[in-house]
C-alpha cells in the first residue's frame, strides 16, 4: 500500500482500479457512450443498497445527501423526530432548525445506539412526526443502532425512515428491502472506495409518495426532481461523469471479491484485529454498542490520545481520527474501511507500540501487533 496510509472514517484509500478509472477522459452526459456507463450504475448503487429501489445520485459531501432527504421530505413546519447521540446524528437537527422544519430531538448515551424501544417511544409522543431521521453508525463513538428493529416500528406507521448510513453503507449489513428502510443516505468517501464528493439516496415507493405531495421549496437538491430524472435514465443536472465511472470501478472489485457479503466480513475481521491489537496496549472500546465502521478508542491513564495521532502520523505515515465534540481528546478512533490489507492493519499496530513508547509506557516489542495478526487468521474470504 502507499507510504501514506488512511486509517480515517472518511476519506479512505482508493484501490489502483479506482484510481485507474478517475484518470479516464470525460464522456458527455446526454451521450449515447454515457447511457450504459449511468445505467450500469444505477444498477451498482442498487446492488449496494440491497434494494430495487431507486438510487439518486447527488454532486455533494454526504452531508448534501442528508440535506436533500430532508428537504425534499419535509415542509417548513413540518414535524419530525431524530436520536442524537454524537456529530453527525444531531446534524439532522441542525440542518431542520436551518429550513424551519420542526424537528424533536432525543439525546441518548454518546456510546450506545438507538433502540426500536425509543423510536417508539418518539412517535407516541409526537404522532405528528413525518419523517423518523436515525443514524446507522455514529462516526463520532463508533456506535451502531438497530435499524432493523428501528424499521419494524417506523413501517406500522405513516412515518418515514430515514437512516444517514454514511460511514457505514459497504461496511456494516444493511438491508434496505429486507429491513424496510425507506430512505438511505450515503457518501462515496466511506467505505465505498471513492473519493469525497458525492452523495447517494435511494428512495421507497413510501418515501416517493412523501416526496411528491410535499410543499417543499427545496431545488437544486430535490428529490423529486431527481427521481423524475432517473426515471428517465438521467440527472436533472450535469452528471459526475468522473465519479460515476469509477463507482463503476469499485462495485466490480466489491463482486470480483466476494461481494457485498465478502465486504462486510472484511471489514468485521479487521475491526476484530484493531482492536486485539488495541487492547493489548491497554485501550478500552468506548462503545457499548460497538460498529466494524469505526473504534473509538480510549487510551489508558497517563496516555495522551492528541500527541498519540501525532506521533502515529508523522513519524509513520498512518493517519488516524481524533475526538470530536465532547469525545475531543478523549479517544482515538481507528476506521479500516474500504481499501485496506492486512500488512497495513499490522504496520499500524507496531507503530502504535512505538507512539506508546514515546510517551514513556514500556511495550513489550511486537505485542499488538501478533495480536492483531493472530486475529486476521484464517486468512479472508476472497479477496
Ligand atoms: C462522514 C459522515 C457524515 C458527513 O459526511 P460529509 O461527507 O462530511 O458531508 C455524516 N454522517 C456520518 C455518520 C458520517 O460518518
Amino acid at each position: 500500500m502507499a507510504k501514506h496510509v488512511l486509517f480515517t472514517p472518511g476519506p479512505t484509500n482508493l484501490p489502483p482500479e479506482v484510481l485507474e478509472a478517475l484518470a479516464r477522459p470525460i464522456v458527455h452526459h446526454r451521450s449515447p457512450e454515457f447511457a450504459p456507463i449511468f445505467k450500469q450504475a444505477r444498477e451498482n448503487l442498487r446492488y449496494l443498497f440491497r434494494t430495487e429501489n431507486p438510487v439518486v445520485p447527488l454532486i455533494c459531501s454526504g452531508t448534501g445527501g442528508m440535506e436533500a432527504a430532508a428537504t425534499s421530505l419535509l415542509a417548513r413546519g413540518d414535524q419530525a423526530v431524530y436520536v442524537s447521540a454524537g456529530k453527525f446524528s444531531q446534524r439532522w437537527g441542525a440542518i431542520c432548525r436551518a429550513y424551519g422544519i420542526d424537528a424533536h430531538g432525543y439525546e441518548i448515551d454518546w456510546s450506545l445506539g438507538a433502540t426500536p424501544d425509543l423510536v417508539q417511544r418518539m412517535l407516541r409522543e409526537h404522532p405528528a412526526a413525518k419523517v423518523v431521521f436515525t443514524t446507522h453508525c455514529e462516526t463520532t463513538s463508533g456506535s451502531l443502532s438497530d435499524i432493523e428493529g428501528i424499521a419494524r416500528v417506523v413501517s406500522g406507521t405513516n412515518a418515514v425512515l430515514v437512516v444517514d448510513a454514511i460511514s457505514s453503507l459497504g461496511a456494516e449489513p444493511l438491508e434496505t428491502d429486507a429491513w424496510g428502510v425507506d430512505v438511505v443516505v450515503t457518501g462515496s468517501q466511506k467505505a465505498l472506495m471513492l473519493p469525497p464528493g458525492m452523495a447517494f439516496v435511494s428512495v421507497s415507493p413510501k418515501a416517493r409518495a412523501r416526496i411528491e405531495s410535499c410543499d417543499s421549496t427545496v431545488f437544486y437538491f430535490s428529490l423529486k426532481k431527481a427521481l423524475a430524472s432517473l426515471d428517465e435514465g438521467t440527472t436533472p443536472w450535469t452528471s459526475q461523469i468522473t465519479m460515476t465511472v469509477a463507482l463503476n470501478a469499485a462495485v466490480d472489485l466489491v463482486r470480483r471479491t466476494g461481494g457485498v457479503e465478502a465486504a462486510w466480513l472484511r471489514h468485521a475481521r479487521r475491526a476484530r484485529a484493531i482492536r486485539a491489537g488495541c487492547e493489548t496496549l491497554g485501550m478500552c472500546e468506548y462503545s457499548r454498542a460497538p460498529s466494524n465502521v469505526v473504534m473509538a478508542m480510549v487510551p489508558p491513564d497517563g496516555i495522551d490520545a492528541g500527541r498519540l495521532i501525532r506521533c502515529l502520523r508523522d513519524e509513520f505515515g498512518f493517519t488516524v481520527a481524533g475526538g470530536q465534540e465532547r469525545l475531543k481528546g478523549r479517544i482515538v478512533r481507528i476506521a479500516a474501511l474500504g481499501h485496506i490489507d492486512d500488512e497495513a492493519i499490522l504496520s499500524l499496530m507496531t507503530a502504535l507500540e512505538e507512539a506508546f513508547r514515546h510517551q514513556g509506557r514500556e511495550v513489550e516489542p511486537g505485542v499488538a501487533a501478533a495480536a492483531a495478526k493472530r486475529a486476521l487468521s484464517p486468512p479472508p474470504t476472497p479477496a
